[in-house]
């Protein structure tokens, strides 16, 4: 029987024990980056729920959703604006502090990298308890974007990130743990 593209991917993705910290499972997602065929079949899975829709510009979060956002922009010939950690983006920025398990985090976008009706997805590799991409996602309505929605290529579903974020549109997700 020939394994469905998610279970071909799933199979693909590493659990790595207590990194970067004791207690946490990290999903190492760069065996899916460096086969080429499973590459394609994420970027696919992850640009289908946008096919037909009028799509102006991804927004990916640092790090990770760099490769994915870019990955996903060019699929679906559109822009591609990177959400940096506090003090990276060179231009003037608008940022916001969102609150982490431990202390607290600041993510930027450039004050001019949305157009005020601009159609915008957010794209990152995976959904955790949702603080990160929530802070985006509040950038990107505050510099007027038109969220179509977010896309992650792996969601845990146990921390209930999409609960969070469920308000600022569709949530999109490739593989659920
Ligand atoms: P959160 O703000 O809790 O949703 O965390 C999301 C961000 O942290 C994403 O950008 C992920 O890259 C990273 N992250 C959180 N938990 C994990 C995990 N278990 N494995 C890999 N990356 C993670």
């Amino acid at each position: 029987m020939v394994e469905s593209p998610t279970s071909q991917l799933r199979s693909a993705v590493r659990d790595v024990a207590d990194f970067p910290q004791p207690g946490i499972l990290f999903k190492d997602i760069t065996p899916v980056l460096a086969d080429a065929r499973l590459l394609q079949m994420a970027i696919d899975g992850m640009a289908h729920a946008f096919y037909g829709q009028k799509v102006d510009k991804v927004v990916g979060i640092d790090a990770r959703g760099f490769i994915f956002g870019a990955m996903l922009a060019a699929r679906l010939h559109t822009g591609f604006i990177p959400a940096r950690k506090k003090g990276k983006l060179p231009w003037k920025t608008i940022g916001v502090d969102y609150s982490l398990e431990y202390g607290t985090n600041s993510i930027e976008l450039h004050l001019d990298a949305i157009e005020p009706g601009e159609n915008v997805i957010l794209a990152d590799d995976l959904l955790a308890t949702g603080g990160t991409a929530g802070a985006v996602l509040e950038l990107i309505e505050k510099s007027g974007g038109n969220l179509l929605g977010s896309v992650f290529f792996i969601e845990l579903g146990f921390l209930n990130g999409r609960s969070k974020i469920a308000h600022h549109g569709p949530v999109h997700s490739l593989l659920h743990y």
